[in-house]
This record gives structure tokens, sequence and C-alpha cells, in this order.
């Protein structure tokens, strides 16, 4: 079996539709998809010692199957620059999520590397009831939320379509850069669609995926956010 096998089954035999992040970062990981460097903490010190190893700024975000907009949560502290600063957010994160649910089962908090800043997109994916796996491709922010600047197709996806979907959008010229903002490597974010497009038709179990949001960058692409939900 896999490691994409193997997460799933996990997650059913606790019958978790909703993976955790950690999970779902390991399963794009086998796809092919880059992602920051992560590890689980269980307690203060142990962030902290984590942070250390993976080298300042770092990003803490709480770890529960019941929180899934991590964020609404206050679950997601960002660009911690001292031992002090991550055990701070270890203790507000936890105080956060506990605020947030009281009944939501806390398993610690992630601390992650923190991506550079570059092109936030973001890749989605749903079952559409009549044609099943169909793959979304925006860039991040106001374009999808307020413009719905996105556009859709079919998997598979290969590799020409891909390109067609981030080309496709009206705000395409974005990604070939402006101001001081450089052009986004489209063709890794091309490959992203495709390989996340396999992923689905491999993986029919997968109901919803979500990658949100993508920092693209002149070469190259980090994923800092990935949720899965099971059928
Ligand atoms: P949510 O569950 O609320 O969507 P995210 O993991 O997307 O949580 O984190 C919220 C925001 O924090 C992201 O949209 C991104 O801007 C920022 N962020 C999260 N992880 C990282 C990271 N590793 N590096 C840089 N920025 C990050
Ligand atoms: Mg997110």
């Amino acid at each position: 079996m896999n490691m994409t096998d193997k997460i799933i089954a996990q997650a059913r035999s606790e019958n978790r539709k909703a993976l955790l992040e950690s999970e779902a970062k390991s399963i794009i990981m086998e796809y092919g998809l880059t992602v920051p460097k992560f590890q689980l903490a269980t307690n203060e010190k142990e962030a902290a010692k984590i942070a250390e190893e993976i080298g300042f700024p770092v990003v803490a975000k709480i770890v529960s199957p019941e929180i899934i907009h991590k964020s609404d949560a206050g679950g997601v502290k960002v660009g911690l620059k001292t031992a002090a600063d991550v055990e701070a957010a270890y203790k507000t994160i936890i105080e956060n999520a506990k605020k947030y649910n009281a009944k939501a089962n806390l398993l610690g908090v992630l601390v992650m590397e923190m991506a550079p800043a570059g092109t936030e997109v973001i890749v989605g994916a749903i079952k559409d009831p009549q044609f099943g796996a169909t793959i979304m491709f925006g860039l991040g922010g106001i374009f999808v939320e307020v413009l719905k600047d996105v556009t859709f197709k079919i998997a598979p996806v290969n590799i020409d379509e891909a390109k067609e979907m981030i080309t496709g959008l009206k705000a395409a010229a974005l990604l070939k850069g402006y101001r001081n903002t450089p052009a986004a490597d489209i063709d890794a974010l091309a490959q992203i669609l495709v390989n996340v497009s396999k992923l689905l038709m491999e993986h029919p179990e997968i109901a919803e995926l979500d990658l949100n949001p993508i920092m693209a960058y002149a070469k190259g692409t980090n994923t800092v956010d990935a949720r899965i939900i099971l059928e």
C-alpha cells in the first residue's frame, strides 16, 4: 500500500471524512507537489524545538479533525521569529481553539516552515454528480471570492489543458508579472493541475480537495495549505 492508500484507510477506520492538513500534505507530496517542511508539536517546548530545527521564521497551525477552517478558529500564526514567539503562539492557538469549539479534539500544533510570499493561487476539486472529478484553478483572495475569476475542467486534465486553465483566467496577465511581482512559473502550476488530476482519477474516494493557497514563484511553487475531504 502506498502512502495515500494508508492515509485514506486510517481516516476511514477512525470514521473521519476530513483529513488533517498533515495527511493531505503527505498525499500531495506523494503526487509530486512541493510543501513547506512541517512537524506536529504536542506541547510548547516541543514546538520551539521543532522551530529551531526547521529554521525561523515559522508558521504554527492548530491540528484538530473538527477544525477545518483554521484561521476562523484563531488557529494560524505566521511570521514567528523566535522560540519565545513559538511557545506563545502554541498557547494562544490552543486557547483560541478551545474557545472556538469546546468539543474539538485538539491533537497539537503543526510547526511549519514559512514560505516566502509569492503570487497566491488556488486549486480546487469537487465531484460533479454528472461529470465526476472536476478541477478548478484561480488566483487567491479577491479574485476568487469577489470576482469569481476561476476556470474548470473535468479530470483527467493533460498538460495542454492545464495550461489553458491557467491562461484562461480573466486576470491571467497578473501571472506574467506586474510592478515588483515577478512572473509565476506557469509550467510548474500546470504540472500541479496534472498531478492533482492523476490523484483524483486514482482515488475516487476523494470527494473534495482544496489547495489554498499555493505560492507561485518565478521558479517553482509551494503549497502552504491543503484540505482533502473523503466521500
Ligand atoms: P485556513 O485553514 O484558515 O485556510 P491556512 O493554512 O490557509 O489556514 O493559513 C491561513 C493563511 O496563512 C494562508 O492563507 C497563508 O496566507 C498563510 N500561511 C499559512 N501557512 C503558511 C506558510 N507555511 N507559509 C507562509 N504563509 C502561510
Ligand atoms: Mg487555507
